[in-house]
């Protein structure tokens, strides 16, 4: 998930699984991995599972940088989750270019596990 929010990370797990979100890290080696986005990710061993924290969808789409000027423009809907709304800004940045099809395709995929 996390080579979702930022490409180019490509942390090495093992047996992630997208129905719970556990995987097992297979890193042994104790590393803070920088984030666009701000902070780090602790990669800690002795850590067999890599629980994610359950983020809302509101704050799950400011970890994907690129669309915070599209959100900064409310949607039609105030209560838009940017999938089949009308007069989303979301999908207008994904037609228009502004924001690639398949950072928008993650995004989607990781508010539907999210729930
Ligand atoms: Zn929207």
């Amino acid at each position: 998930m996390l080579n979702q929010v930022q490409p180019g990370l490509h942390l090495n797990t093992g047996e992630i699984g997208y129905t719970t979100f556990k995987g097992r890290h297979t890193t042994t080696v104790r590393e803070l991995i920088p984030l666009d986005l701000g902070g780090w990710v602790a990669d800690t061993p002795g850590l067999r599972q890599l629980e994610l924290m359950k983020m809302g969808r509101e704050e799950l789409i400011t970890c994907f940088i690129e669309f915070r000027p599209f959100l900064e423009e409310f949607c039609k809907f105030r209560d838009c989750k940017h999938e089949n709304e009308p007069g989303c800004n979301i999908k207008r940045a994904v037609e228009e270019g502004h924001i690639s099809t398949r950072r928008y395709q993650s995004f989607l995929q990781m508010a539907h596990e999210f729930g």
